[in-house]
């Protein structure tokens, strides 16, 4: 059970402000003795980082009970632009919603196409990468015609754009008033993925 994992995505953090968030969320997360500064490389498989926090004594107090002998595996801190995707491997998300006429454009038809239409999906994809790279890109909407900055986007799936995210390994289901608190210290909306590896 150990490749279960949950990550919380801040989607709004600028990655030049997302180490110093990072650093003030584990001091607060340390402090309440939820993650110790003991980190490990055991039991988790975060693509953008190989090390995590272990969990501190105090761990329990922000899951449902698995069990008095559960031992979650390390939380992994994950500083930088990244495409979170909410599950294993990479799959396009199906829709991306314009943030200026909120019309839908269809990546992925399901349930005729179980791929991403490579014409639809370039434009974005190629602006995700300018955002990595540069911290700007941007995607036009066939529909309205308005181009707008790609972080600015909504996505279906729970596909994420972010500058910072926390991935729990092999954590019991974390509660809904801990992920409600992390966002509100956080101060940004968040996406909450729960998946397998
Ligand atoms: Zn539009």
């Amino acid at each position: 059970m150990g490749d279960y994992f949950e990550r919380i995505v801040d989607v709004e953090v600028g990655a030049d402000g997302a180490g110093a968030l990072a650093e003030q969320m584990i001091d607060w997360m340390v402090s309440r003795g939820r993650l110790s500064r003991e980190t490990s490389r055991e039991r988790m498989y975060s693509l953008q980082v190989d090390e995590g926090y272990v969990p501190g004594p105090e761990w329990a107090q922000i899951t449902q009970r698995w069990g008095e002998d559960w031992m979650p595996g390390p939380v992994a801190v994950i500083v930088g632009r990244f495409a979170h995707y909410p599950g294993q491997g990479e799959v396009e998300p199906s829709a991306a919603h314009c943030p200026h006429c909120r019309t839908a454009t269809v990546i992925i038809d399901y349930p005729q196409r179980w791929k991403a239409d490579a014409a639809v999906w370039q434009p974005f994809s190629d602006a995700i990468h300018a955002w990595q790279n540069t911290g700007a890109g941007a995607a036009t909407c066939a529909a309205c015609a308005t181009t707008s900055p790609i972080t600015s986007w909504q996505w279906a799936d729970d596909f994420a754009l972010g500058a910072l995210a926390f991935d729990f390994w092999g954590w019991p289901p974390l509660t809904d008033d801990f992920v409600t608190e992390f966002g509100a210290r956080l101060g940004h909306r968040i996406v909450h993925h729960t998946g397998k590896f």
